[in-house]
């Protein structure tokens, strides 16, 4: 190994490379704490071409490589145990912006909110918003296919990219950039890419869809008496496509929040056992008052809603959101906490979480289920925080045995163990174990073609 360390070390210019513990500690843990690393040296190339020749001499030193972005990732793949860590930090160019092609071509440490500001900057919406959005970057937004709360209704990251650039496991750059919206030239090789936390190439840039922006957004906070009610919410909310964000929380997480943060206000004077919030994009301020009051209105004179709050300014609708953006430091509040991200078709949302919450009770009697997240897609974070006053260590000692029957209910209701956080450390042994025979036969036959050598994220995914 230290021939090959010895090696990078040469190849790359001062301040492309550090081996200073201070500089590096920060990338080696994460942002729930549960996984720390170490490596033995931490490259920072600005260019492609530095990727390029960084991965070419790992390659010939069979050195295992694990790109970094913003380090904001949730499931382990962006912690090292020893592989050579590639950030991509200091590659944050925007490259191109072509509002006529709706295009934006950036490089892959550029973060999400420098996407967003671009766009917006450009008369464009990107329509990627994660609570992270200040920290992650667009190598780990599309590595991870990350999903948000705006994929109801523009889909996934996968579905905002024309095509990327990637460096391979033996160095050579792949350039898939461009603006096509048609190309039929054989696989479609960028999406090989997305969604593939690292383990097929390293991402240095990506061009990605814009979309006009909304000339405005109605946003309104609903109370509600269960996750059914929200169901039966879902269809007249979204009549004529224009509902964006179809956000569901839980009262014991909607109190974490409200209750600890003081920048946050609840806007409620009664208390609900659920909350719903919601974006309308439309052509004005009277269309989005319109559409809010007319299908809350409906819910609460049918009994279906409780209470509600429609935002009337700017500032309403940011307090509104932020109640959301908080919800999982939020958890924190409540102590240690096991995490799971699944998906179920969404008519099956209200069935998981009477299935899930009375299976994690057998497990650990007074655990506390915070289930929250992107309704709209039938994609919950299941998260489960621990009994009041229990200790914290030995309550996340249980994690395995609290996820393998919520993921047995997650499996007989048709659905997925991974929404949009992707596999990592944490769910790889879950995805072995739970895909099919010919999927995992597949997953690997692609990364075995790919990285023959296995030096692109090892211990990740497959
Ligand atoms: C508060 C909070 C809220 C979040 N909300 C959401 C949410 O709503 N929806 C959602 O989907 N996720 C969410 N996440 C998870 C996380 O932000 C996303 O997974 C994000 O996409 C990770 O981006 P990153 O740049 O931080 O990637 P990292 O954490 O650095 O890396 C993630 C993975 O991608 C790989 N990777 C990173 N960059 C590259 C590259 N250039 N080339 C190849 N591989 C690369 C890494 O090796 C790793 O496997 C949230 C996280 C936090 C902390």
């Amino acid at each position: 190994m230290s021939a090959g360390i010895d090696a990078l070390k040469s190849a790359l210019p001062e301040g492309a490379w550090t081996q200073d513990p201070d500089l590096i500690d920060p990338h080696l843990r994460e942002w729930r704490d549960k996984y720390f690393g170490q490596t033995p040296i931490m490259l920072t190339p600005r260019s492609t071409d530095e990727v390029a020749a960084a991965v070419k001499i790992c390659a010939e030193h069979k050195l295992p490589i694990m790109p970094q972005g913003g380090n904001t990732g949730l499931v382990g793949g962006n912690t090292p145990q020893g592989e050579v860590l590639i950030s991509l930090k200091k590659m944050t160019a925007i490259r191109d912006i072509n509002p006529t092609a709706n295009a934006i071509t950036v490089e892959a440490g550029a973060t999400l909110q420098s996407v967003l500001d671009a766009a917006d900057a450009a008369d464009r919406k990107f329509p990627l918003t994660l609570s992270s959005q200040g920290s992650c970057t667009i190598g780990g937004v599309l590595s991870t296919n990350a999903g948000g709360n705006h994929v109801l209704k523009y889909g996934t990251t996968k579905e905002l990219v024309f095509g990327v650039e990637a460096v391979l496991a033996d160095g050579s750059i792949f350039n898939g950039l461009t603006s096509l919206r048609k190309d039929n030239t054989g696989y479609d090789l960028s999406r090989l890419f997305l969604g593939a936390e690292g383990t097929l190439g390293v991402i240095t840039a990506a061009t990605l869809k814009l979309f006009p922006k909304p000339k405005y957004v109605q946003r309104a906070l609903i109370g509600l008496d269960s996750a059914a009610v929200a169901v039966s919410l879902l269809e007249p909310f979204r009549a004529g496509g224009r509902l964006a964000m179809f956000e569901l929380m839980p009262s014991i997480g909607y109190r974490a929040v409200v209750d600890n943060f003081e920048a946050v206000r609840d806007p409620f004077s009664d208390k609900h056992p659920w909350y719903l919030l919601c974006d309308w994009e439309v052509d004005s301020e009277e269309d989005g008052l319109s559409i809010a009051e007319n299908v809350i209105g409906h819910a609460l004179e049918n009994n279906t809603v409780k209470d509600a709050v429609i935002a009337m300014n700017e500032t309403q609708a940011a307090e509104l959101l932020s109640i959301r953006e908080h919800m999982s430091a939020g958890q924190k509040f409540l102590g240690g906490s096991v995490k799971h991200d699944i998906t179920v078709p969404i008519d099956k949302i209200p069935e998981f979480f009477i299935r899930a919450d009375a299976a994690v009770q057998k497990v650990i009697p007074g655990c506390r289920p915070v289930g929250f997240g992107h309704f709209g897609d039938g994609n919950i974070h299941y998260n489960i925080a621990q009994p009041e006053g229990a200790d914290k260590e030995q309550f996340l000692a249980n994690w395995d045995a609290l996820s393998q029957p919520v993921f047995d209910i997650v499996d007989t209701l048709g659905g997925s163990i991974s929404a949009e956080h992707g596999i990592g450390i944490m769910k790889r042994d879950d995805l072995a174990q739970r895909a099919s025979p010919v999927k995992m036969k597949l997953l690997r036959m692609i990364k075995t073609a790919l990285d023959p050598d296995g030096i692109m994220n090892p211990r990740v995914m497959v």
